[in-house]
Formats: structure tokens, C-alpha cells, sequence
């Protein structure tokens, strides 16, 4: 055994076992020991320093026996004695700290849980502050139940602080009015409330070694995320006031042993660090402490944040707000409780997104397909500039602009040429919603047109296939796939749809008969109640990123002109060159009856979109009741995003640009470049059309982890599902794009 191999078990995220611990607390070359356990502190730990404070808000008259604390009754000692502080009191705490950069507030109280009365006003604190500043608010208040956990977190506590102080085969030892049980109760208790837990000890109450190991395992059993290590204060009046200091070196070693036990934890610096010299405090902040508690600590004076902060940075942390984020930012499709986690980024240039840490990774995703000219376009900047001095907005009831009016004017020779009628809305879902309400309201109008035509009223349902994806509004979901799109989950809220199954014949290959059949079965039972059948042209996107025959469109456009349905043609992630078409309907020729755009119109630097039509489906809607279509979002034709979406489509159609030449070196690199992976056995198909390459697995893959082996690659991908997929924007480098798909088949390799 050697500290080297240890260390690299850690790193490949294999638990240390409680005897190889054993071994390296004895390892007697410290300084080995110190850097190896800096390495997995800078492989492994945030490199964002977490900085917290505390106040103590009751001070004093304790009940409990704990040995080492200046606050229990039983002991003679000199801490102040005092009742619940008032509000303001707090207040000013937490401000002070917030100014100082420090991230967090604890509001901690002595005593084996506060009264009933006292709760409430701990609660009332907490919403005091919380309405106050935006510090993160923590509490540690002793054993509490899980309802006043719950009033806690209501209250905007976000994480629960309960020391098991030490090793359980130490503890009784220490204190005998309750247990080392009743805490972790407690801890249970703040989990399942979906607070997160902080839970650390005192070291150097004359534990051995060995305990401290035992006390770092039971800590990684319960996946504390946040260990404060406190050194003993030993108190004049206590029993545990001649205990003698532990050596520096015991405690760097303490430390370096928490590390590789806990490789991911925050160690935390708590009390009695003013014992240690400048020097001991910066290895061990070297060597794995990466969060502590500044300011005045308890009842031993701590030391001045602005010099921390100094000690800090020079051991190579960031401060960032990165746990904020965690307790109060809600990412997409994700938890609260246990966040994915998340990158900051710093800025993004061309194809290339920078990371707080200095990190550059290559963009992949071109931000869910919309930014395909890369970032910070200097062209796209400068338009938006420029509207921005005329005017950012105005209503488009009543009103109209040239950013508008120009926008139309782009559109047009781009899309089918029946398209005549464009209307303006705010995002991807928002436009499925247009589109549907169109087409509803189209039936409604011709059930007005000529008596005897009342039945068409009744057409207000949809046919969609499987496995496409149109947003997360109500009507979109409705006609997302009923499995990935959760439908069973909004049970009877969600209007029940029909849906056929994806065709099976791919994009490229043979074309089966048979793939439409299902659609014309429904469609000839159904067709009196059907307003339009909405699907994806040719490529699916994030319901299963399928590429599907053009015939399956021309037949479609078939059945729905023989029974009388309209035909929706969802183009929000396939447009503006995407597949290797302007828009996907080319690969067909068929033209819809209504068109949504989106995600690229604005060269991805706005939220907008649009809803197209013909002049038919149009007149019918306005020439009868009521005589407009009801529909007219508060940001409808928003200026800036009109003159940024003219800038795009400028730069995507100048000839000095040749888009389709883009498209098509990054198709021919990207079936290159990916078709290997066809050959390995964890991979179900490969395919490529476009910009766009997909590696689709056998299972589902695991998405925090792929996620961070991706950045560490230098690349930016987010899987789902079984699919691992790229989409870069169309101006990326031919090495860069190697680069990414490098990346892609290296990680797909290592599953
Ligand atoms: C992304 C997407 C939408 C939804 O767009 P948002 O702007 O996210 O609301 C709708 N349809 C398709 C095909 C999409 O890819």
C-alpha cells in the first residue's frame, strides 16, 4: 500500500476502507500524506469556498452535560447567560455578514430544543430576515421534531446544523443527558422536511486516532455534505478544561483523513482555529478545508472575514454563489431536494462556453438548438444595441414597427409559399399553443360558414405521433409523448389526445407501407372530431431525436386533406438550416396548413417565436365570429427580438455566410467522427442528418455523472434518456468540432 495508490482509489471515486484509513494515519511522511489529500481536494471538492457565519442567539443555562461546553448549567464557567435575542438583533447580524460576502446565517440557540413560544419566534426571525436580505439561512437549535423542521424550512431555512460531536464509541463518554441516537432522529428528520443537513464535531477532546476515522465513516455513511471540524477550546470550569491541544500536525492529519474519506464533503472550519498558526491555517486550508465559519464564533472570538478572505483566495478558492443557486434557483426538470448539479458560467464566445473556474468548454448543445451562430455575435450584439436605443418595447395592439414589418418581410421567402399570415409569440410552447387554438378556431369558424355545417364545431381534438416533443404548456404537453411527457402524472387535467406510433422508417433508409397505417385507421374513425394532426417534420427532437422517411409526410398530408384535418408542422427545433434544410419541410415539398418557428429566429438570443399560416385558415377565422383570432400575448412582436431575429436571419442568408455549406462540413465530420461508436456494445444506433449526430445507448444513461465526465473533457453535452447528442452551432471550427465529438465517443466508451 502506498499513499499514491490510496490517493488514486479516491480519485477513482472507490471508498477507502477502515484500514487503509488506519494506515494512513500513521503514514509518518506527512507532507505526501498533506498533498495527496490536496490532490482529491481540488479533483473532488468545490473550489468554491463556502463561507457562513453564526449567531448565538440564546445564550447560556443548558440542561445538557456535554464536557466541553461553556453553556451547560452544570458547569462554573464564564459565558454569557442571556434569553432569545429579538429580531432586530438578528437582523443586524445577518446584514452585517451578508455585507462581507459571507454566504450563509445560523441562527443557534443552547439548550436541548427551544419552547414552544421560542419556535415560533425563531420562525418569526427567520421570515424577518428572509424579507430583509437574501443571506442563506441556516439553524442549529438542538433535537428538534420534524414539525418544527417543517416550520423551519416554511420559514426559509434551507439547511439544519446537529454535531454528532464525535466517534459513537466515544460520545457516552462525553455526555450522558442524551444521545448520539436522538441527533441522527433529528438529522432523519431535516432530510425528509428537504432541508439540507450540516453535521461535524469537536476534535481533540481526547478521542484517539482511531475514533476520529470511526467518526469521519459514520459521517460518510450519513452523506453529510457540510462537516464542520471544530478544535477543542478546552474551558476554564469545564471537565475538559486541562485538555491538552492537539498538535498541528495531528490536526492536519485529522483533516487529510476527512478528505479521503469524505471526498466530495465541505470541511468545514468552526471553532478554536485561532489555536493554529498563519501557517497551520493555510495547509490546512491547502491540504482540504474548503468552507468555514468566519466572524465571531460562539462564545470564542473568531477572526476578521476581510483577512479570512486574504488566507482564502491565496489558497486558490473562489467565492461564488453557487449554494444559493442550489437553495433557491429551481433548474428545468429537476429536483429540489438533490439538484443535478450545475455550472456557472462566466461568459460564452463563438462556439466556446468559459466556466467560473477559468474552464473553456465547446459547446455542443448550441443552447437547445437556438444559438446557432455562436455567442456574442458581434453583428447580433450591435442590432440589439441599436433597437434598444429606439425602444426596447411597445404593444403590438394598436401599434406596429420596421423591426416587425422587416421580420415578416425575412420570413416569407424562407418559408412554404403558402405560409402568408405571421403571428408574432413569445416562445417555442406558447406557439404550439397558437397554433392549436388556430386550428380550433378554424372549425369553429367554418361550422359558422354555410348551414348544415354546425359538426365542424366538434372538431377540437388533435392526432400527434409518438415520441415528439412540443413544449411544456398544457396543450403542448398534451401532444408530447404520453411516456416521456409525463401524461399519466396531470391524469385527467391534461386533454386526452390521439396518438399513432412513430414511423418506423428512417430518414435515409426503406420506406414501409405500412408505418402510415395506424394514422389512417385513426384518423377515418375520429376524423369528425379531429381540428389537425401536429407532429415534427422528419426529425424528432427531445421526445427521441428520431429521423423519420419523407413519405411518412406525404402520406400524412393525404389522409388529413381526404378527411379534413388540418396539418401542423412543428418547425421550432428543425428550422433555420438545422437538418440541412432551411426549414425541414423541404425534404418533402409538402406545405403545411400552419407552422410554428422558434428557438433559432433569434440566432438564440431571445425567447420568441411564431405561428404561420395560410390565408385561408386565416379569412375563415376573421371572417366570422367573433371576427378575430382570440389570442395576444403582452410581448407580441417584441422589438428587440424582432430586430435581433432581422440580424440572424441576415447573417444566416449572406452569402459571404453559406450556411448550407456549414451544415453540411459539420454533417460530413459528425458521421465520420461518430460512426465508430456504432461498433461498441453499449450503443443502440448512431445516426447523423445535419447538424445534428445522436449516439443512442442500449440504456438510459446517468446524467450527473456523464455530465460532469463531459466538462472535465472539456465539453458541454447534456444527455437524456438514452441519448447522447450533439447539435453544435454552425459556426464551429472543424478541431473544435473534433474535439467535442471526441470527447462524446471517449465518455461513451467508459460506460
Ligand atoms: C423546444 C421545442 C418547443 C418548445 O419551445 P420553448 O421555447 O422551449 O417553449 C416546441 N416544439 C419543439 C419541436 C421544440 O423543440
Amino acid at each position: 500500500m502506498t499513499v499514491e495508490e490510496l490517493k488514486d482509489k479516491v480519485l477513482q471515486d472507490v471508498p477507502l476502507t477502515r484500514e487503509e484509513a488506519e494506515w494512513l494515519a500513521v503514514e509518518p511522511d506527512k507532507e505526501t500524506l498533506y498533498e495527496a489529500a490536496h490532490q482529491i481536494t481540488v479533483a473532488r471538492a468545490s473550489q468554491e469556498f463556502d463561507m457562513c457565519s453564526i449567531i448565538n442567539a440564546k445564550s447560556g443555562r443548558c440542561p445538557e452535560n456535554c464536557k466541553w461546553c461553556a453553556q451547560s448549567a452544570h458547569y462554573h464557567t464564564k459565558a454569557d447567560v442571556y434569553d432569545l435575542l429579538d429580531e432586530d438583533e438578528c437582523l443586524r447580524h445577518a446584514c452585517h455578514n451578508e455585507a462581507q460576502g459571507v454566504a450563509r446565517f445560523s441562527l443557534v440557540t443552547s439548550g436541548r430544543k427551544p419552547s414552544g413560544k421560542n419556535m415560533e419566534r425563531l420562525c418569526e426571525t427567520a421570515r424577518y430576515i428572509r424579507r430583509k436580505s437574501s443571506i442563506q439561512l441556516c439553524a442549529s437549535l438542538g433535537l428538534l421534531s420534524e414539525e418544527d423542521l417543517r416550520a423551519l424550512h416554511n420559514a426559509g431555512v434551507t439547511r439544519y446544523h446537529c454535531n454528532l460531536e464525535t466517534a459513537p464509541s466515544y460520545f457516552p463518554t462525553l455526555c450522558t443527558t442524551h444521545t448520539q441516537e436522538e441527533k441522527l432522529r433529528t438529522l432523519a428528520a431535516a432530510r425528509r422536511v428537504g432541508m439540507d443537513i450540516c453535521c461535524g464535531g469537536i476534535i481533540g477532546m481526547g478521542e484517539t486516532m482511531s475514533q476520529r476515522i470511526e467518526f469521519a465513516f459514520t459521517l460518510k455513511e450519513l452523506e453529510v455534505g457540510s462537516i464542520p471540524l471544530n478544535l477543542l477550546q478546552p474551558i476554564p470550569g469545564t471537565p475538559l478544561e486541562a485538555q491538552t491541544p492537539l498538535t498541528e500536525e495531528e490536526v492536519l492529519t485529522t483533516i487529510a483523513l476527512f478528505r479521503f474519506i469524505n471526498p466530495t464533503a465541505y470541511l468545514r472550519f468552526a471553532g478554536g482555529r485561532s489555536q493554529l498558526s498563519k501557517d497551520a491555517v493555510k495547509k490546512a486550508l491547502h491540504v482540504g478545508i474548503n468552507s468555514a465559519i468566519v466572524g465571531d464564533l460562539l462564545t470564542t472570538l473568531g477572526s476578521k472575514v476581510s483577512e479570512d478572505k486574504v488566507l482564502i483566495e491565496d489558497a486558490g478558492y473562489r467565492f461564488s454563489d453557487s449554494q444559493f443557486d442550489r437553495e433557491h434557483l429551481w433548474h428545468p426538470y429537476t429536483s429540489t431536494t438533490d439538484p443535478l448539479p450545475v455550472y456557472k458560467v462566466k461568459r460564452a464566445d463563438g462556439a466556446t462556453i468559459t466556466l467560473e473556474s477559468g474552464q473553456t468548454l465547446v459547446e455542443g448543445m448550441s443552447s437547445w438548438w437556438c444559438m446557432v451562430h455562436g455567442y456574442n455575435h458581434p453583428v447580433l450584439n450591435a442590432a440589439l444595441q441599436e433597437q434598444m436605443g429606439k425602444m426596447s418595447h411597445v404593444m403590438f395592439g394598436g401599434l406596429t414597427h420596421d423591426p416587425a414589418i422587416e421580420l415578416g418581410k425575412r420570413l416569407l421567402p424562407l418559408v412554404p409559399p403558402s405560409m402568408q399570415k405571421i403571428f408574432y409569440a413569445d416562445s417555442g410552447s406558447v406557439a404550439v399553443e397558437v397554433a392549436m387554438k388556430m386550428a380550433v378556431q378554424y372549425w369553429y369558424a367554418q361550422s359558422l360558414s354555410a348551414p348544415g355545417q354546425e359538426h365542424l364545431a366538434r372538431k377540437s381534438n388533435f392526432v400527434t405521433i409518438r415520441s415528439g416533443y412540443h413544449g411544456d404548456t398544457w396543450n403542448a404537453m398534451s401532444v408530447c409523448d404520453p411516456v416521456t411527457g409525463m401524461h399519466s402524472l396531470f391524469g385527467s387535467a391534461l386533454p386526452v389526445r390521439h396518438f399513432v406510433s412513430r414511423p418506423r422508417s428512417r430518414f435515409g433508409g426503406e420506406w414501409h407501407e405500412e408505418d402510415v397505417q395506424e394514422l389512417r385507421d385513426i384518423v377515418e374513425k375520429h376524423h369528425d372530431e379531429l381540428a389537425a394532426l401536429i407532429l415534427e417534420p422528419i426529425v424528432q427532437g427531445a421526445g427521441g431525436m428520431w429521423f423519420y422517411h419523407p413519405q411518412f409526410l406525404r402520406e400524412a398530408a393525404r389522409i388529413c386533406r381526404e378527411y379534413g384535418l388540418l396539418l401542423i408542422f412543428d418547425e421550432i427545433a428543425t428550422g433555420f438550416g438545422r437538418t440541412g434544410k432551411m426549414f425541414a419541410w423541404e425534404h418533402t415539398g409538402v406545405e403545411p396548413d400552419i407552422m410554428c418557428i422558434g428557438k433559432a429566429l433569434t440566432g438564440g438570443y431571445m425567447t420568441f417565436s411564431a405561428v404561420l399560416t395560410t390565408n385561408g385558415v386565416a379569412d375563415t377565422i376573421s371572417n366570422h365570429a367573433p371576427g378575430a383570432f382570440m389570442h395576444g400575448p403582452t410581448f407580441m412582436g417584441n422589438p428587440l427580438a424582432c430586430a435581433v431575429a432581422c440580424a440572424s436571419i441576415r447573417l444566416l442568408t449572406s452569402p459571404e455566410y453559406d450556411w448550407q455549406g456549414k451544415v453540411a462540413r459539420i454533417e460530413e465530420q459528425l458521421r465520420r467522427e461518430l460512426e465508430p461508436a456504432r461498433e461498441l456494445p453499449q450503443v443502440a444506433d448512431v445516426r447523423v442528418l445535419g447538424a445534428i449526430g445522436v449516439i443512442e445507448m442500449k440504456e438510459p444513461v446517468d446524467m450527473a455523472w456523464m455530465q460532469r465526465r463531459f466538462v472535465e473533457e472539456g465539453i458541454w453535452v447534456r444527455p437524456f434518456g438514452r441519448l447522447v447528442y450533439v447539435m453544435p452551432p454552425f459556426i464551429i471550427e472543424p478541431e473544435q468540432l473534433s474535439k467535442l465529438t471526441g470527447g462524446l465517443m471517449k465518455i461513451v466508451k467508459e460506460i
